[in-house]
């Protein structure tokens, strides 16, 4: 599954400027670099072949703020990893070459480990972006505790990263069949869980089955947690859910999805192994929703 792999050590009690510092003098440190919100990639490639992502910080010092640099963490032998945006880019004559996160862990080309850190990476840049000034005063803010606050200085206000929960739910009727839709934004052929945002004072439980609700007109009754998986487009954790559907009649909403009905297990089971007579598929095993589709293939209701 994507974004779940970070094995680092994120030693959340001693974030500091002065463990930041201390981590981006360190000679085994590696640096992701963002530009323009996508990530430089190095032409040299490890013994696998993949692209190299994380400088030395020395090397492009020139290119990032170091106030405004985030350690992620260290790794089991100890190396800190952390991430900037570029405030210049390197010349093209460097040979970098800037790649999205998205395409860049669909196509495979990181190892997991460091897709994990450019998640966690991707996710802490976004909310610095989107957090330059106090939401209570308007002052401009001064990053913090290694890149894990934003401080006001002027109200003395203090901001958190934000992370939003979405609730992504394999709903069933105990019967073998499963309820699965098509967003217009999906590839061809492509069907999927339902899912939406948890709104403010609502628990994951009653998300899903007001979600399903509205997206499919379909009623819940029990709800069990699966898995999650960090989303960090922009900042998201997907909070993977199965639910017991309590009605069969699908009324479902034309203004999210294009189409939505139910699936038996056999036809489930074809599209993950990529042999449906019509073609249809269901998300690769990046996706939560792969393992939730695949897990419902495995259940014996
Ligand atoms: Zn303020």
């Amino acid at each position: 599954m994507g974004f779940a792999g970070s094995r680092l050590d994120r030693d959340g009690e001693n974030r500091t400027e002065a463990t930041l510092a201390e981590a981006l003098a360190d000679d085994r440190a590696g640096l992701y670099l963002m530009a323009d919100g996508r990530w430089l990639t190095q032409p040299s490639l490890d013994g696998e072949g993949r692209p190299s992502l994380a400088f030395g910080p020395a090397a492009v010092t020139a290119h990032f703020d170091t106030t405004q640099a985030v350690l992620l963490g260290r790794r089991t032998d100890g190396s800190p990893r952390l991430a900037a945006r570029a405030v210049t880019m390197p010349d093209e004559a460097s040979g970098f070459v800037a790649e999205g996160l998205r395409g860049l862990a669909m196509s495979g080309a990181l190892d997991t480990e460091t897709e994990g850190e450019l998640g966690q990476a991707e996710h802490l840049l976004n909310w610095h972006a989107r957090s330059a000034f106090c939401g209570r005063c308007g002052a401009a803010t001064l990053s913090d505790a290694a890149g894990y606050r934003r401080r006001c200085p002027s109200c003395g206000d203090v901001q958190f990263p934000r992370t939003d929960p979405v609730s992504i739910m394999l709903i069933h009727d105990g019967n073998g069949r499963t309820i699965l839709g098509r967003s217009p934004r999906f590839p061809e052929r492509m069907w999927s869980c339902l899912a939406g945002f948890i709104e403010p004072g609502e628990t994951l439980e009653a998300a899903v089955r007001r979600e399903t609700l509205e997206e499919a007109g379909v009623t819940v009754g029990r709800v069990d947690y699966f898995a999650s998986q960090p989303w960090p487009f922009p900042g998201s954790l997907m909070i993977g859910c199965v639910g017991l559907a309590t009605s069969t009649d699908i009324v479902f909403d034309a203004a999210e999805l294009e189409a939505c009905r139910w699936f038996d297990r056999d036809e489930v089971a074809a599209m993950i192994e990529e042999r449906h007579p019509d073609g249809l598929t269901a998300p690769k095993t990046f996706a939560i929703a792969h393992h939730l589709v695949r897990a419902f293939v495995e259940m014996t209701d």
